[in-house]
């Protein structure tokens, strides 16, 4: 059956449909609610309950009226219904076709909010003839987000359609594994999951429909890591660690150790590594970064390190430049700020093989860029990079280089096994010594002449501060924060302190965190530019303004801007929000460091949709299942993907054939 025999569906409604990437009958059953409304309750008139959605059932009692009214000439359609409790007036404006629709005598289904005035009265409802097929009321009804050309009712209307015609519903999962975690089969899942029957058919139907998205989503990524290791690496030879770790400042933690030895281990052995580190901010993952640099040069290869925004990938050139001169390795800083001249040079050394170590942002995985002998791809902070991103970077040599990514967001397990199933992970379980815990307040906007005095007071210690605001300049919501103004007030109030600004459309930012790194600017007043990247070890204090307006992975990210040195901290959380949600961040980030709580507390306040900021950032997004929710199913679904084997005929070339 194709969807052009389905009833009302004429050439405008198919190409509608097509838009969204309906073709089928199949496509149209895999179009799922996106809520729904449980109306299955139907009031009698006298339970009706006012100010609230109630779905009640009657006759209607006399003919129904329509007539113009006001000034404007809307119309106004009144039907009076009853029922053995009593009767009810509905009301509808401007469709008076409704007149001819309703016939006295008859029996309806109507959902709408109920008004109490002088009278009780329904607004508006959804309404159908209660002798039919219930679709719309008496019932948990699906709400869709609707192709162009369909209302809700009529999307709904077909989709009922479509199901009566529905004859196959091919399973995608083995019987073995149906019966194995106690899954219904597809049709009662299909068809439960648009009109469930009730709700414990409901939670079966859904339960089966996530765990085959997350079944298939998990093969794939098993799929990918067995291919990656299957794949052949270069070999780097073993060497001694000494002369590097002679000229880091500090002597490595156990952690950072531990984790330099396993990338030594991993690149040495003949396969490809695929490793990620992770660690909370301030654990010292640059070092160990630059370890695996070290290991490539000597080994006679190039390393590239990219980094998300232009402030980290200076200050990690800065740092490796520094660095790596010792050893008489070069390294070259590739961003969207060189000119093009230096591009050009650049670029050539970077294919003569001059340059051994290349750092950079997205530029680096430009098509122009041709590397001598790459053998090395680091991504830092990897959760603000896609799968995709990452994949281009290592694409770029000749034999396949090992790849290290490293991110500071720790990320719940269960989430790490879906964004990063792919990859090793070691984590650096521990903070340099002599790291104090930041303490950590939230207060109201009151507060904000007492926050003035305790900059002055930390600036008299001799330290610096920061201060975030959402946004960079005035906008329309004159209660948010902005840079600029801000700046503008504290140098008013603090005429003695050395305040600057820094925000994401300005140019050279490279300057400024240098001459804050360097004590010449006492405040940093900025938006999350500085979320990551900049490493200031005297910065003491951070203030973030409308706290309300980030999430806990970021409020905690940005308070490891402070608590780099030994010196104890503080980060101030200013918002007036009584949201009960924004009061749960505020105390949990008062009440804990532990990055990795943190993220858990996240997970669940928000949902896994949230997390990373956007979709956008490498967490791939799925139709039914909610990762925050759905973990249980989660990790029953990676159970049984393990289960299979990933040379299954489920696989042609890596693409999942979804519909065996
Ligand atoms: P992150 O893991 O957030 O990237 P960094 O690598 O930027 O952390 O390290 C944070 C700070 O801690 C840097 O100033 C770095 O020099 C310092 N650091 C790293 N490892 C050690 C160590 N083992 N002992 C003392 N300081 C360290
Ligand atoms: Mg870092």
């Amino acid at each position: 059956m194709n969807i052009t025999d389905l009833k009302g569906v004429g050439t405008k409604r198919t190409h509608a449909l097509q838009s969204v990437g309906i073709f089928s009958v199949e496509d149209l059953l895999n179009h799922f609610p996106r809520d729904y409304d449980d109306r299955s309750k139907v009031k009698k008139i006298s339970e009706l309950i006012p100010e609230a959605v109630n779905t009640i059932r009657g006759v209607v009692a006399f003919e129904p009226e329509s007539a113009n009214v006001g000034r404007k000439k809307f119309s106004l359609t009144k039907v009076i219904i009853k029922d053995q409790t009593g009767v009810l007036e509905i009301v509808w404006f401007n469709q008076p076709y409704l007149k001819k629709y309703f016939k006295k005598g008859n029996e309806y289904i109507f959902t709408g909010m109920v008004r109490e005035n002088a009278k009780l009265q329904m607004l508006s409802p959804d309404y159908e003839p209660a002798s039919e097929t219930l679709l719309s009321g008496g019932r948990i009804v699906p709400v869709y987000s609707p192709p162009p050309q369909f209302s809700q009712k009529t999307f709904r209307a077909l989709i009922y359609q479509a199901l009566q015609h529905a004859e196959t519903f091919e399973e995608r999962l083995s019987a073995e594994i149906r019966q194995k975690y106690k899954l219904c089969d597809r049709e009662t899942a299909i068809r439960n999951i648009h009109f469930p029957e009730n709700n414990e058919l409901f939670l079966e139907a859904r339960r089966c429909l996530v765990f085959e998205e997350l079944f298939f989503s998990q093969l794939a990524l098993l799929q990918i890591k067995a291919n990656v290791q299957a794949e052949q690496g270069i070999v780097f030879a073993a060497l001694d660690f000494a002369p590097f770790l002679a000229a880091l400042p500090f002597a490595p933690t156990q952690a950072q150790a531990r984790v330099m030895a396993e990338i030594a281990s991993d690149t040495g052995n003949g396969k490809r590594m695929n490793r990620l580190i992770q660690g909370d901010v301030g654990s010292g993952k640059t070092a160990v970064a630059f370890a695996a640099i070290f290991l490539a040069a000597k080994n006679g290869f190039q390393s590239a390190l990219m980094a998300p925004t232009d402030v980290l990938a200076a200050q990690h050139y800065t740092q490796c430049k520094k660095l790596f001169a010792l050893f008489g390795y070069e390294t070259v800083f590739l961003t969207g700020a060189n000119t093009a001249k230096e591009r050009r040079q650049i670029l050539q050394k970077i294919e003569n093989g001059t340059a051994n170590i290349i750092i950079g942002t997205h530029a680096l995985i430009q098509e122009k860029v041709q590397y001598h002998s790459l053998g090395l791809c680091i991504t830092d902070e990897q959760h603000r990079f896609g799968v995709n991103q990452r994949l281009a970077l290592s694409k770029k040599g000749v034999i396949a280089p090992h790849v290290l990514v490293m991110s500071a967001t720790p990320i719940p397990r269960t989430l790490g096994l879906i964004l990063y199933g792919d990859l090793d992970i070691s984590i650096i379980n521990e903070l340099p010594p002599g790291r104090q815990e930041i303490k950590t307040y939230c207060v109201n906007s009151s507060y904000r002449e007492r926050l003035y005095a305790f900059i002055r007071k930390e600036i008299a210690e001799a330290r610096q501060a920061y201060v975030i605001c959402a946004r960079a300049e005035h906008g329309e919501d004159s209660d948010v924060q902005n840079v600029i103004s801000y700046t503008q007030t504290l140098s008013a109030a603090l005429p003695e302190i050395k305040i600057a600004y820094l925000h994401g459309k300005m140019g050279d930012k490279q300057e400024l965190t240098a001459a804050f790194k360097a004590g010449e600017i006492q405040v940093l007043v900025a938006t999350t530019v500085v979320e990551v990247g900049i490493h200031a070890e005297n910065a003491t204090l951070i203030i973030v303004e409308n706290a309300e307006r980030f999430g806990l992975s970021q409020l905690h990210q940005l308070r490891g801007r402070v608590g780099r040195g030994t010196a104890q901290s503080y980060c101030v959380l200013v918002t007036d929000s009584k949201n009960e949600q924004t009061r749960a961040r505020m105390k949990a980030m008062s009440q804990t460091c532990d990055g990795f709580k943190l993220a858990e507390l996240d997970l669940q306040q928000r949902g896994a949709g949230d997390f990373f900021g956007t979709r956008q950032h490498g967490l791939p997004s799925f139709r039914v299942a909610n990762l925050y929710s759905d973990l249980g199913v989660l990790e029953e679904a990676r159970e049984a993907a393990r289960g299979h084997s990933p040379f299954s005929p489920l696989y042609f070339g890596g693409n999942i054939v979804t519909s065996l």
